[in-house]
Order: C-alpha cells, then sequence, then structure tokens
C-alpha cells in the first residue's frame, strides 16, 4: 500500500530511487524478489525536501505513517508500545546516491522504562538492556545532538571497571547500570528525561533523520563526491530483528565478490551476537565470513543463494547487510557495491565474459576517473625497507607523506603543501576532511569494510586499514610498532595494493595499465590489463571524437602516439624559445633597427625548422597542429628583481626593456595574434620553418601534415593579415605540401563572430583555458590561489570552471561557434585543446556540442579515449 509520502517495502521497486532513496528502492526490491526482509515502510524524498523547505512536514504525514505502522504491527503480531511484547524498529535514512555513514540510523526504537521489561521476557535480560543502551546513545546523539563520544566514554568506563575487553561480556546487571548512565548523560545535556512515548520516539527520529541531511560532514562528502544538495533523504522505518539475543544470533556484511580486486567468491564480516553498527564501527574484530558456514550452515547457504539471486538482479556486484537471529536470516540491505578502480574495471569485463552484461553496458560501468587512478605509479621494492606492519589492503595506491594524528592538522598541513598521511586508530564521519586532504590513510583496526576503507574506496584515496601491530596513540602523536616510533611528522609509506606500511618515502613504478599502453606489457599480462584494454577498444570503436595530444616535443609526440593519439591537437612553439634561445630573444627585444630583428630571427629559424622536423617524424601520417608563438615576450626576460641590481650595460638595457614593456594585464595584453603582427618576421620566421621542415621531411620520404593556428584571434581581419603572410612564405618553398592555416577561438568576441572567422580559418580550436578567462572576466592563476576555493564552499561553482567546462556560459559561446563557424564553412573541422580536452565532463558537452576532436596531454589520452567512447553510447535501456 502506499499513500502521498509513504510506500510500504511492498510498494516499490530498485527503479524508484529517486523518491525512496537507494536504501528504500533496494528493501523494496528485495521484498519483490521474496527474499526475507522484515517488513518496513519508507517515506519519501519529497516529504523530507517539505521539511527542509518548510520547517514543518506536509500535514498527513503523521497520519500516513500511523497507517502503514500499523500493517507492519499487523504483519508481525507486536505493537509499538505494547508493554507485554513491544515491536521496536529502526529509523533509517538513505538518500538517492549512497553516503556510508554520513547520515544517522537509530535503532531499537519503542523501548521504555516499561517495554523494556516486556522485551526481557521474551529475549532475556541481558539483551533487553543491551537494546536500551543502544537507543539511547544513538537516539541521544542523533535526535538531541549529544557527542557520541559521551556514550562511549561512560561505556569504556563501565569495560575497565568490568576488567573485560569486549561488550558481550558485560552482564544484564551492567548493561542495566549503563542505561542508568546514559539517562543522566541524557538529561545533563537535554534538562528533560529520555522520552517515554514510542510514538514520539519516532517521531522525533524520523525528523532527526531529515535533518541529518544538512549536517556539516554530509555537505561536505556531497561536495566531494559532486551529489546534489537539494535532493533530500528518504527514511525507512523497519521492524528490527535481532542480532544480539545470543550467540545463535549475529549480524555481518557480504560482497557478492571481492571489492579490492573483482575475485569472484563471498567476502565479508560475520559478528556473533550483535547489532549492526557494531561491525561497521569496527568495535570487535569481526570473523571473516566464511566461519558463518561452520557457525551456522543452513543461514550461510541461504546466503550465498541469495547473494546469488541479487547478482542476477542487478547484474553487478552487491554489498549486503544481513542479520541472523535464532537461526534465521533477515536482508537488513542491499546495493550495487563500491568497488575499488581496477575491480570496475575487471568486474565489467567479466561480466561481459559471463554473458551477464554486452560491452555497451560494461563501459557505462567504468569511467575515466577510475583509469585515471589506475595510471598512477605504484611503489618500486626493489631494495626496500622491511614494513612496519601489513594490514588490509582496502583502496590502492601508493602514498607516502608525513604521518599525521588528527583530522585537523592533516587539512592545515595539506595546506601548507604537505603530503600527508592521516593515521588513526579507526575513522569515523568527522574524519572526513582530513581523509580528503590526506594523500593516504592508516588505521590499526577495522577490515574492508570499515568506515575507513568504505569512504577511502569512494573518494580515490589510498587505504590501509586494520595494520594491527600499530600501537596508535592519537593523543600522544605517535604510532609504535614493536621496536619502530613513528612522530607526527615523520615520513611513511603506505601501500594500497599490498596492505604493507614503510617507514620513509619509497620509490615509485609506473602502473602496468599505462605499461601497457606504452606497448611494454601484453594485453595477455593480468586481469586488469585485458580488462582495460578491452573497453578501451570497445570505446575507440563507440565513440565519433577523435582524440589528439598536446605534445610540444618528439619525445611528447612519440608517447602520444602509443597512447593512441590521432595527432597532435596543440604543439606549443614557446617552449623552443627557452633555455640558450631566451639570449636570440633577447636580441629580438633589444634590436634597434630592422637589420637587428631580421638577424635574431634568421639565427632561431633553423633551430625551429630543427624542433619542427623531430615532431613532424614522430607524428609522420597525422596532423600536428602547431599554435605560432602566444605569450608576450617580455616573459622571456629575467625577473625584474634580478635586473633591478643590473651591473652591465646589457642588463641596463633588458631592464629598461622590462620596464617599458610592463603591462598592468598581461593575459590581456601583448600576445598571440598582437604580438605577431606587432612584431614583423616573427609569425613568417615561424611558419617558414614549419614550411621548410615539412619540405625536408618530404623529401626524406615521410608524410608530414603540419597545420598552422594562430593563437588569440578576436577579429577576422587579424586572421586574414597572418594567413596572407603565411600564404606568401609558403608559397616561396619549394616543395612543402599544402599547409592549412586555422585559429584558435579563445577570445569570446571570436566565438561571437565565428561565422566572419570561418571566412578565413580552414579549422577552430577552443582554447578553453583562456575562453574561460575571458567569458568568466577572471584571470585563473589568481582565482585558484584567492576566491576560488570559497566560491566552491558556498556553491557558487560545483567544480572549478577550468577543471569542466561552464557548460550554461561558456559552452554556448562553443555552440554558437560551432554552428555558426560549419554555417559559414561547410565541414569546417572544429576541436578543442587545453585542460577541458581531458576531463570526461567536458568531453561528453563536446561531443554533444559536435566537435571532431579533443586534444589533451599523453597521460590522459586513454581516459579520454574511454570517455568519448562513454559518450557516443545509447542510453541506456
Ligand atoms: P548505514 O547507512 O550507515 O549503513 P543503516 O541504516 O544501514 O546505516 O543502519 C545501521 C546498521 O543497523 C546496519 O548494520 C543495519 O544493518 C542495522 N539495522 C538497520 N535496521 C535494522 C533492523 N530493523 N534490524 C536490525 N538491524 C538493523
Ligand atoms: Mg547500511
Ligand atoms: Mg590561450
Amino acid at each position: 500500500m502506499r499513500t502521498n509520502y509513504v510506500y510500504d517495502f511492498a510498494d516499490g521497486d530498485m527503479d524508484m530511487k529517486d523518491l525512496l532513496g537507494g536504501k528504500g528502492a533496494n528493501l523494496a526490491e528485495m521484498t519483490r524478489l521474496g527474499l526475507p526482509v522484515p517488513p518496513g515502510f519508507t517515506i519519501t524524498t519529497e516529504a523530507c525536501r517539505f521539511y527542509l523547505e518548510r520547517g514543518t512536514t506536509p500535514p498527513e504525514l503523521d497520519a500516513e505513517v500511523d497507517l502503514h505502522l500499523r500493517r507492519v504491527e499487523q504483519a508481525i503480531g507486536r505493537r509499538l508500545g505494547d508493554p507485554g511484547d513491544p515491536l521496536l524498529v529502526s529509523v533509517r535514512s538513505g538518500g538517492r546516491f549512497s553516503m556510508p555513514g554520513m547520515m544517522e540510523t537509530v535503532l531499537d526504537i519503542g523501548l521504555t522504562d516499561v517495554t523494556v521489561a516486556g522485551l526481557a521476557a521474551h529475549g532475556g535480560e541481558r539483551f533487553a538492556w543491551d537494546c536500551y543502551r543502544r537507543l539511547i546513545s544513538m537516539y541521544g546523539s542523533t535526535v538531541t545532538g549529544i557527542p557520541g563520544t559521551e556514550f562511549e566514554g561512560a561505556l569504556e568506563a563501565l569495560r575497565r571497571e568490568r576488567g573485560v575487553a569486549t561488550d558481550p561480556e558485560l552482564s544484564a546487571a551492567d548493561l542495566r547500570e549503563l542505561v542508568g548512565a546514559y539517562k543522566k548523560i541524557f538529561h545533563a545535556h537535554t534538562g528533560t528525561d529520555f522520552p517515554q512515548d514510542p510514538a514520539e520516539q519516532l517521531r522525533d527520529a524520523v525528523l532527526a533523520v531529515f535533518r541529518s541531511w544538512n549536517t556539516e560532514r554530509a555537505r561536505v562528502y556531497r561536495n566531494a563526491e559532486h551529489i546534489p544538495d537539494d535532493l533530500g533523504t528518504a527514511v525507512n522505518v523497519m521492524a528490527m530483528v535481532y542480532g544480539n539475543r545470543g550467540t545463535r544470533c549475529g549480524t555481518g556484511v557480504a560482497f557478492t565478490r571481492d571489492p579490492a580486486t573483482g575475485a569472484r567468491g563471498v567476502y565479508g564480516d560475520y559478528l556473533p551476537n550483535a547489532q549492526g553498527e557494531d561491525v561497521v564501527a569496527g568495535i570487535r574484530d569481526a570473523l571473516p565470513l566464511q566461519e558463518l558456514e561452520r557457525l551456522d550452515g543452513a543461514c550461510y547457504a541461504r546466503l550465498v543463494e541469495i547473494m546469488g539471486v541479487l547478482e542476477r538482479r542487478y547484474r553487478d556486484l552487491c554489498d549486503i547487510e544481513f542479520t541472523i537471529e535464532d537461526g534465521r536470516l533477515w536482508m537488513l540491505q542491499t546495493r550495487v557495491g563500491k568497488r575499488t578502480a581496477a575491480a570496475a574495471f575487471i568486474i565489467a569485463a567479466q561480466l561481459v565474459d559471463e554473458g551477464v552484461i554486452d560491452l555497451d553496458q560494461a563501459l557505462r560501468r567504468v569511467d575515466g576517473a577510475a583509469l585515471a587512478q589506475l595510471m598512477f605509479p605504484r611503489f618500486d621494492l626493489e631494495g626496500a625497507p622491511e614494513p612496519i606492519a601489513t594490514g588490509v589492503a582496502a583502496s590502492p595506491g601508493a602514498a607516502s607523506g608525513r604521518a599525521v594524528f588528527d583530522s585537523h592538522r592533516a587539512v592545515e598541513a595539506a595546506g601548507r603543501g604537505e603530503p600527508v598521511i592521516l593515521v588513526r586508530r579507526e575513522t569515523n564521519p568527522d574524519d572526513l576532511p582530513g581523509m580528503l586532504a590526506a594523500r593516504g590513510i592508516l588505521t590499526s583496526r577495522g577490515g574492508k569494510t570499515s568506515h575507513a576503507a568504505v569512504v577511502a574506496r569512494g573518494m580515490g584515496r589510498t587505504c590501509v586499514c586494520g595494520a594491527a601491530e600499530l600501537d596508535v596513540d592519537t593523543a600522544g602523536g605517535l604510532l609504535r610498532s614493536g621496536p619502530v616510533t613513528v612522530r607526527e611528522g615523520d615520513m611513511i609509506s603506505v601501500d594500497g595494493i599490498t596492505g604493507k606500511v614503510y617507514l620513509g618515502e619509497l620509490p615509485v613504478t609506473p602502473s602496468p595499465v599505462v605499461r601497457y599502453f606504452e606497448g611494454d606489457l601484453d594485453a595477455a599480462a593480468g586481469p586488469l590489463v585485458h580488462a582495460v584494454s578491452r573497453l578501451v577498444a570497445h570505446a575507440d570503436a563507440t565513440r565519433r571524437l577523435d582524440v589528439q595530444a598536446n605534445a610540444d616535443t618528439p619525445e611528447d609526440a612519440a608517447r602520444a602516439r602509443g597512447f593512441g593519439a590521432a595527432g597532435v591537437g596543440l604543439c606549443r612553439t614557446e617552449h623552443m624559445f627557452l633555455g640558450e634561445r631566451r639570449v636570440l630573444v633577447e636580441r629580438l627585444i633589444l634590436a634597434e633597427s630592422e637589420e637587428e630583428v631580421a638577424a635574431a630571427l634568421a639565427e632561431l629559424l633553423p633551430l625551429q625548422r630543427e624542433d619542427f622536423t623531430g615532431i613532424l617524424a614522430a607524428m609522420d601520417g597525422l596532423p600536428v597542429t602547431i599554435r605560432l608563438i602566444d605569450p608576450p615576450l617580455h616573459e622571456f626576460l629575467p625577473p625584474l628583481e634580478e635586473l633591478l641590481a643590473a651591473s652591465t650595460d646589457r642588463d641596463r638595457a633588458l631592464l629598461a626593456a622590462v620596464r617599458r614593456m610592463h603591462e598592468s594585464n598581461p593575459m590581456l595584453g601583448l600576445r598571440g595574434v598582437r604580438l605577431g603582427l606587432a612584431v614583423p618576421g616573427l609569425f613568417a620566421m615561424q611558419v617558414r620553418a614549419i614550411g621548410e621542415a615539412a619540405a625536408a621531411r618530404v623529401r626524406e620520404g615521410g608524410d608530414p601534415r603540419p597545420e598552422i593556428m594562430v593563437p588569440l584571434v578576436g577579429d577576422v581581419r587579424e586572421l586574414a593579415l597572418v594567413r596572407a603572410e603565411a600564404e606568401r612564405v609558403l608559397a616561396g618553398i619549394p616543395g612543402a605540401p599544402p599547409i592549412p592555416v586555422g585559429t584558435m577561438i579563445e577570445v569570446p568576441r571570436a566565438a561571437l563572430t565565428a561565422g566572419d572567422i570561418a571566412a578565413e580559418a580552414e579549422f577552430f580550436s577552443f582554447g578553453t583555458n583562456d575562453l574561460t578567462q575571458m567569458a568568466w572576466g577572471l584571470s585563473r592563476d589568481d582565482a585558484e590561489s584567492s576566491f576560488l576555493p570559497q566560491y566552491l564552499r558556498l556553491g557558487v561553482f560545483a567544480t572549478s570552471p577550468f577543471e569542466s567546462i561552464d557548460e550554461r556560459g561558456v559552452g554556448r559561446l562553443v555552440e554558437l561557434a560551432v554552428q555558426e563557424g560549419r554555417a559559414a564553412r561547410p565541414g569546417l573541422r572544429v576541436g578543442v585543446c587545453g585542460e577541458h580536452g581531458g576531463d570526461p565532463a567536458s568531453i561528453h558537452f563536446f561531443h554533444r556540442a559536435g566537435l571532431d576532436y579533443v586534444s589533451c596531454s599523453p597521460y590522459r589520452l586513454p581516459v579520454a579515449r574511454l570517455e568519448a567512447g562513454r559518450a557516443a553510447l545509447p542510453p541506456a535501456g
């Protein structure tokens, strides 16, 4: 049954995540599949949004909840608040996107001083008081905001007093005493007694879950994961099942495949005699799930069977929360499981092999961010020292940094530009900012499903957890491992692939994925390389965009070819004026006559020719788009401070030149085409070098395909002047092949007058860095160090416009220029060069905008190929 704001589990399905949240939709799906899910219902995200917007719940909500609660009571045969045999429920958050541990859950709602006796009559004293103390602490921290550490402190004190290490060793009397202590804490903080009306507990817990959507840590998490802030969370209310009612009970988590490697099998943790949150919190060390086979063979078999059902239904790796109550298995949650980047590729390819999904679906399940992560280097273990500890390899990568034992200090140290490894006994959601700031995370407690592990995998941070040999003293700011002591600030290295921890900074080696693209490894070298090669090949077969490389040297060009570049989309020439050639630029600047200018340029010509010959040879048969010199000439002069101490005549002349050429806005100054038109002969020299290099390659039997690209054009007349000169120069070079002349579109006016410009341009290439700067009227370098972080925090930018193209603003300039450019010159080739060419979200935009190619740095090429393929996939059916 469904009402406006509430759905029974029996009335939803896995496709209703927007309304029911992921947890609710999947509980509904499991219910539909006939799996054993305790009865319950979901309050929709709509109700949450209503509450967050207006501060009150929809008027009909209370009555709807009552109605659905009655049905749960009927199904279970117990009533909320019944003194003889009370129903208890859990109240659980769950939004559209999974945010592990970020929002709130309250278990055991319905217990009061009266009903606790009824619960004891059915499940025993110890069990009943265990539930009651759990309720008061969860309710206290979630609903009334009492710091969780208050309750933990009281629990720890009691354990110490009784001389026991774990909670199950506490007796009924102990737990009853603990309830008394918890109630005092509750009263001290709120000035009121712990509520004795179960209906009030339920209502207040629901509201608290709604509000938990907006906690600081939830916002930080959403920001990091690019989850919109306005979705709200659903609330699931379900009958409690008891994993803490004795030794034939327990609770666990399971994966249908290994989330770190993708290997098939049964993975997970099981904790006898415990309630759900104990496993994730790493409070006691859980048993490997395989042990359940020995403890309760029937439940184990049923669980394995259900895992098969879920994998077939979701066609993917699932993760599962379950509880066993007196030999009866209950499913409490499932979702498509988070996984490491490597596992994402391996599992996608595996599922294709198993015939579960097709290659298009496999390509949808991986992404460029995951591939980029796999291209990171790994530790070179040749001659490495002995590890100081080994833990669980929870999230891959090779991270070295200074050990920091506190989340705030980790943020500070990272802010100073230091590499940080956050070291904690275990992490909790308050550590999130520190985890984000750190390169790697190291904990001494918890397994593959601990908070640290789950969150680190999601963020792509290297993580080793549960390194039990480590004695982590966070208060003292140090850790010990046998004779070794690591103090805050000492360098350590954590290997997220092997789980090993080393003292000092280890050298790194390239990843196998990079070695594969460099032709160093065969595609059959292992499951990861095999999966990556297969999916990138499918992306290549699917994509419409060409992928080219930004490469300034023959070496870069050669590497780019190996990485699959269909040419060089941007060859910058300014690098060719650096080093010992600076002297020639200085001569050019100081020249007092046309002859002196010509002489300086004449010396640069053969050097440039050689540069171009090398690149054209490396990219033989493929286009090489060469951009004429772009930066202002004064950038090649020594810095002012150096010249102020001028002692020679030459220095004094340079100082005068620097002063004369000073610009208040160099980004908007004498650069690009303006420079070419202001310094006669400069562009002509470059064009001649390109033409002569091409002619030389033709004579050598090569197939050179240079193209000339003019930067910073704002008006067609600028381009017309440069092009006329270029054609004059090229016409005088015997044996030069035809060389197209095109333009960058990076000044907003160029985009706005693209129709005019296309008359003179044989191709367009969007320079989206400059286009973004000039469209926004902000300078990238200045913004990044001043207000950009603030703008991200304030939500003015969801992501930096320099990272992902601003589709609504800058993107419209791109679309307009493509349309008007092609209208004026049908078939005009249009591409993009600059950072955005390698950014996944931007690549999808460029695909939609109808561009012909993207150009990006060589290491980004596999990512761009993959994403260009993903962009061209038909919508999932
Ligand atoms: P999270 O999203 O942080 O995992 P959950 O809502 O899943 O939070 O709940 C926390 C823990 O409580 C989980 O281990 C879950 O399985 C357990 N749990 C939730 N509801 C119930 C219930 N009705 N009976 C028993 N355990 C429950
Ligand atoms: Mg959960
Ligand atoms: Mg530019």
